[in-house]
């Protein structure tokens, strides 16, 4: 695949309260392509990807994210959403009396709200989607994902386990149909119930149409997804990238290898 990646990092540098935790990242991210970001605690693979979504605490000081070929750093969360890009549950709260269904068509409705057009560059949908359609669209995408049809109509994040907050976030991935996804497996405590949830709808959903980026400190979820590219990040930059292989190294000799290299270079 030799198209323009969707999602471009350009030499990015972000702070937080002042102090630079970003320093220099660069990555490229197709449609189609699956890429793993590891690294170990602290390196900076949440403030990249909090960053990505526009999360006003994190300031952009330098670099540039270009997303289908224009930058997106003057725009807000929501609009990067309407754009294509996804990262699972901004708002993760528990709301009483909201159901899976009912949320899923509002976060629908507001990635189709422009006055322009969906995200496959369809029809334009003015009023959003119709109760009728939604759940057609919902049915299907559960069908996809195998996924059994009450659930949706549980309350949003209410009594939730690992599990089904992680359904939840697949779903919602697959009803916005996003170009780029990225997820971003903060909670290295996810049993294996919940790793397979995830890992089984990144690959059900994966394909031509869609880029996802895995953020992860462990490689476990590595065992169900299989990247196209490993990239580790150390001290806010990507220090080494390459194939699936590389999770294996990184499994057998963990990171410091990677942090002596990144010694080396700086002397
Ligand atoms: P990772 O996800 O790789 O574990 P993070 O991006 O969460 O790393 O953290 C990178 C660094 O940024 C850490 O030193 C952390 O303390 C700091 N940091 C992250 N988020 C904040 C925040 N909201 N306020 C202040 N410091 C933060
Ligand atoms: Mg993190």
């Amino acid at each position: 695949m030799s198209h323009t990646p969707e999602l471009v990092i350009k030499d990015l540098h972000v702070g937080i309260e002042g102090k630079e935790i970003l320093k220099g990242l660069d990555l490229e991210v197709r449609k189609g392509e699956i890429h793993a970001l590891m690294g170990p605690n602290g390196s900076g693979k949440s403030t990249f990807a909090n960053t990505l979504m526009g999360h006003p605490k994190y300031e952009v000081t330098s670099g540039d994210i270009l997303f289908k070929g224009e930058s997106i750093l003057e725009m807000e969360p929501d609009e990067r959403s309407r754009a294509g890009l996804f990262m699972a549950f901004q708002y993760p709260v528990a709301i009483p009396g909201l159901t899976v269904a009912n949320f899923l068509r509002t976060a629908l409705n507001a990635r189709l709200a422009p006055a322009g057009t969906n995200g496959d560059g369809a029809m334009p949908h003015k009023k959003g989607i119709s109760p009728k359609e939604f759940r057609a669209l919902l049915k299907e995408r559960m069908a996809l994902l195998k996924m059994d049809e009450s659930w949706a109509g549980r309350y949003l994040n209410d009594g939730f386990s690992g599990g089904e907050k992680k359904r939840a976030e697949i779903l919602q991935m697959a009803v916005l149909k996003p170009e780029i996804a990225i997820m971003d497996e903060t909670d290295s405590g996810l049993d294996i119930d919940a790793l397979r949830i995830v890992a089984d709808g990144v690959n059900a959903l994966a394909g031509p149409a869609m880029g996802v980026l895995v953020i992860t400190h462990y490689n476990r979820i590595l065992n169900y997804i299989k990247p196209d590219k490993v990239h580790v990040m150390v001290d806010g930059r990507i220090q080494v990238s390459g194939g699936a292989d590389l999770a294996l190294k990184l499994e057998s000799q963990g990171y410091d290898w990677v942090r002596e290299k990144q010694e080396v270079e700086k002397s």
